[in-house]
């Protein structure tokens, strides 16, 4: 397995010769909260996959939902109005319970950078069915991931996922995030940092002129990024200023929805309506490729009233509504409702929070703690009072100290991130910390 490994599989997001080099992360096995490689070693998963099994690897009821739908009806698209009777029920769902108010309508996709690219281009359509062709580009945070696709990696703030697929999205313009630890503004309150971002938007708002830009698209709490919790006024501020200069709002929830951040999407976490919600990951538990975009009432009326035309070029998958993706969110939702993950991820994210921030005090390597609900990081620096980030392969190193010691972290530069399913317990949390407190060690000499 591991020669052909190195041999025949391409992985994404890594250099690929590193597959031989990396964990021995070659998996055969799942249960509960832990995973299990080919060697035989059981760790607990504190990655939550990719922040997406948030009920862990035993939920019986989606496993039972996908094969009781494998048997039904297997596949039909809902190209040009079929429909199937799981997509309506979880539409509904979406629509009534995890969406904030106002985002009746969904459009499906066979994963997270699928439901960026369609919000991008109905973004756009809309403006177009308005009579406002002129309003084409986009604004987004640095520091953002949006996904792999074209569109998705035009507005991502981050040249690494950029620079060599250039040229990109024409257009496409960014903004400082509010990541207080690093910002060009040298602001560590929040609440300023918040108020800073904001001008600056409203700054590029004016600079490019209202008229030309479609949409500002923004992850509640920035994830791949580095986990970068905005101060609760950012996001409505932002709203307010989308509001003001006709400029629609997309909220890319890919990570943040379903309980992550401790409420049932990101958007409702900071109290705003966006115009469209960016769904994938946890809605099937990480077990089907699927994704929901949310679109507000007010966005699908002007689709539906449109005379021009325009509104009926499509776009559109042939996945689009899949009967089995459908049948595994309709029942992962219900576990989520029915278990109230948020909810747990909200006092476990305490925990572990507050658990990360007392192992900064004894380990000078960790520059910064940041964190919303499960969603949390250390940032790692070779010098605290100059910053500097800490060299590549240390991170790499306490990932593998994490991991001898049981337990399954992910790096990103130099952040180690957090995400474990949502339904870890205190006892799990614990055993976390302590893994990363090995891991500290290993790297502190
Ligand atoms: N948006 C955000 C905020 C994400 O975190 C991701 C994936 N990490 C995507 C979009 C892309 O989703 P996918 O990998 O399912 O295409």
């Amino acid at each position: 397995l591991k020669e052909n490994n190195a041999r025949h599989v391409w992985h994404p997001m890594a250099h690929p010769a590193d597959s031989q080099t990396n964990l021995p992360t070659i998996l055969t096995g799942g249960r509960d909260v832990f995973i299990t490689d080919v060697d035989g070693h059981e760790v607990l998963d504190a990655v939550g996959g990719l922040w997406n099994v948030n009920l862990g690897y035993s939920c019986e009821p989606v496993k039972q939902a996908i094969s009781d739908q494998l048997n039904a009806l297997p596949y039909y698209s809902i190209f040009r109005g079929t429909s199937n009777d799981k997509v309506i029920e979880l539409s509904y769902e979406l629509a009534d319970f995890f969406a904030p108010d106002g985002l009746t309508r969904a459009f499906f996709t066979s994963g997270g950078s699928d439901s960026v690219e369609v919000a991008l281009k109905l973004a756009r359509q809309y403006h177009r069915i308005r009579g406002e062709a002129g309003r084409t580009k986009f604004l987004s945070l640095k520091k953002g991931y949006h996904g792999t696709h074209f569109g998705g990696a035009s507005v991502n703030g981050n040249g690494k996922f950029r620079n060599a697929y250039e040229p990109l999205l024409p257009g496409c313009f960014h903004i400082p995030a509010p990541y207080t630890y690093r910002n060009p503004f040298n602001e560590s309150d929040p609440a300023k940092l918040a108020q800073l971002c904001a001008a600056a938007l409203e700054d590029e708002i004016a600079f490019q002129g209202a008229g030309t830009i479609a949409a500002f698209i923004m992850e509640p709490v920035l994830g791949a990024g580095g986990v970068m919790p905005p101060h609760p006024s950012f996001m409505p501020m932002v709203r307010e200023i989308c509001d003001r200069n006709g400029i629609l709002l997309i909220s890319d929830e890919v990570i943040t929805a379903f309980g992550r951040t401790g409420s049932e999407s990101g958007a409702r976490h900071w109290g705003v309506q966006p115009d469209f919600m960016c769904t994938a990951k946890a809605i099937t538990n990480g077990y089907f490729p699927f994704g929901a975009l949310m679109i507000a009432g007010h966005v699908a009326e002007v689709f539906e009233k449109d005379t021009s035309g325009i509104a009926s070029i499509d776009t559109g998958y042939t996945y689009s509504g899949h009967p089995v993706g459908a049948a595994a969110a309709l029942a992962a939702l219900a576990e989520i409702r029915r278990l109230k993950v948020h909810e747990n991820a909200a006092a476990r994210g305490k925990e572990l929070l507050g658990g990360l921030k007392g192992l900064q005090e004894r380990f000078e390597v960790i520059g910064d703690v940041r964190g919303e609900g499960l969603m949390c990081a250390i940032e790692l620096v070779s010098d605290r009072a100059s910053k500097k980030p800490s060299a590549k392969d240390v991170p790499l190193k306490l990932q593998q100290a994490a991991y001898e010691d049981g337990v399954m972290i992910r790096v990103s530069g130099n952040n180690a991130i957090f995400s474990p399913p949502l339904i870890v317990t205190s006892d799990n949390v614990t055993k976390i910390l302590s893994a990363v407190e090995t891991g500290l060690k290993a790297v502190s000499g």
